[in-house]
């Protein structure tokens, strides 16, 4: 799930690459700068993803400068350099033309820098910097204005622009979370008009997507009312979006409805790991299909199984890895377990702190309390219980063996597996301080 957001190893070195780039092809004579989200990123100190370099050299002259260029995407203008291990993408300036699969221009010409500021998305991606004139902002959008004043805006008309690649509608929200900016009204309205095409866009982009607003936004939770505002949430995720109405019990959950509650979880997530924010999304999807109120309260029956179902269907749709459908559906169906743990016997205990997904699950559980009730005594017996297993494996190797087990007088087949379970149960429940004590009570239970 790394590649959702390619951060570069060291942001230095990016820098000093596209400094080389640039200044090779300004010794040419050809008018090079940085340009779109880079330079958006330095004018708020923050680091840069990644460094696209615009210039006027037609891309077979780059090319020629840059022996063992990437062309992949030469047809739209674009040569991929590697110096020193870091990758910079050189754009030649150009003009887009004719979008007819709502995300791709059928055709490009090579221009001039104002004519690729236009073809921009927002203003705020569209400035340029030239370093070799003491960074100067060459800016023909207005840009500068608007990331002062902290607004995404389109560049020119918004429903032509959203029209021509569907994509930017996620992008927009994306900008305005991740840099907690505001959202132009004009922009937005362009963005509730087309929201129903939203779906139409690559499952794997709006994938990325998803997980960028989710993992890198200050506030998810926000960005997710957001996406319901704009009304992108019912094409993307109308799981998601039948959360909210979906009362739950007030004693158990004063926050109000599922989709609060989740929102709530979201805004309390620092730095999560794409893993963790889809679980938090998902972890209670199963409650609309699952509300009953005919009985003396609100109940959710079976909904963390429900909702682990659910959450395969989603995250198939969307193109996940299955390594990563197997982690968030474990999270999402086991989240209820932690309502057991003071009932629960050690080796159940460890098993469930054992489990690779384990960090994953208390934090989930961490933050399912934060945003309730806010109590954290199961939270802080798993903690408790996780330190007691620091020094030792949670899972440990088995002390008894098939081997072991035919030895004494078991004939293969199914009941193998029935007695290998059961004493690798009295290992973790350490009942027993070593190998040897484990293997004669277990060879006097067979005897019987
Ligand atoms: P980040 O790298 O943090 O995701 P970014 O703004 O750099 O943000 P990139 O996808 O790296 O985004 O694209 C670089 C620049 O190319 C953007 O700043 C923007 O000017 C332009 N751009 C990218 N995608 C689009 C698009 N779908 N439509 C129009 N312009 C785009
Ligand atoms: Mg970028």
């Amino acid at each position: 799930m790394g590649n959702a957001s390619p951060g570069k190893s060291d942001p230095a070195a990016a820098y000093r690459a596209a400094v080389a780039v640039i200044e090779r092809l300004a010794a040419k004579g050809f008018t090079t700068y940085l340009a779109g989200g880079c330079v958006r990123d330095r004018l708020l100190n923050r680091t840069p993803v990644d460094y696209d370099v615009a210039t006027e050299a037609l891309p077979d002259v780059v090319e020629g400068l840059f022996p063992g260029a990437m062309t992949t995407g030469k047809c739209f203008g674009v040569v991929r350099v590697r110096i020193d291990s870091e990758e910079v993408e050189i754009a030649t300036f150009r003009a887009d033309h004719g979008y007819h699969d709502g995300r791709h221009p059928d055709s490009v010409t090579f221009s001039d820098p104002k004519t690729d500021a236009l073809r921009r998305d927002f203003t705020i991606n569209a400035l340029f910097m030239d370093i070799g004139k003491d960074n100067r902002i060459i800016d023909f959008v207005e840009g500068q204005r608007d990331l002062d004043d902290r607004i995404v805006r389109c560049v020119g008309h918004p429903a032509t622009r959203f029209k021509e690649d569907h994509l930017r509608m996620l992008r927009a929200v994306r900008f305005t979370s991740v840099l907690e900016f505001q959202l132009n009204t004009a922009t937005a309205d362009a963005i509730r008009e087309q929201a129903g095409q939203v779906a139409d866009i690559a499952a794997e982009r709006i994938r990325d997507e998803l997980t960028r607003i989710l993992t890198e936004s200050p506030r998810a939770g926000d960005a997710l009312m957001l996406l319901d505002e704009l009304d992108l949430l019912e094409p993307l995720l109308p799981e998601i979006s039948a959360m909210r109405g979906t009362l739950q019990p007030p004693q158990f959950h004063p926050e109000g409805d599922v989709f609060e509650h989740t929102v709530l979880m979201l805004n309390e997530m620092e730095s999560p790991s794409p893993r963790l924010a889809w679980a938090v999304l998902l972890h209670d999807v199963g409650k609309p299909p699952t509300i009953t109120t005919d009985t003396d309260r609100i109940r959710f029956n079976r909904h963390a199984t429900v909702g682990g179902d659910m959450t395969v269907e989603i995250l198939r749709r969307l193109r996940f890895p299955n390594d990563d459908i197997d982690f968030i559906t474990a999270c999402v169906r086991g989240h209820m377990r932690t309502m057991d743990v003071p009932r629960m016997r050690r080796a159940t205990l460890r098993r469930m702190v054992g489990a690779p997904t384990f960090p994953v699950e208390l934090e989930l559980h961490r933050l399912d309390c934060v945003g309730s009730h806010g109590e954290l005594d199961n939270y802080d017996r798993l903690v408790a219980f996780q330190e007691e297993m620091a020094n030792e494996p949670a899972l440990p190797p088995a002390w008894i063996s098939g081997g072991d087990i035919l030895d004494m007088g078991i004939q293969e087949g199914p009941q193998i597996g029935h007695w290998l379970r059961k004493a690798y149960e009295a290992q973790l429940e350490d009942r027993f301080p070593e190998r040897a004590s484990l293997r004669a009570w277990l060879s006097e239970q067979i005897r019987g």
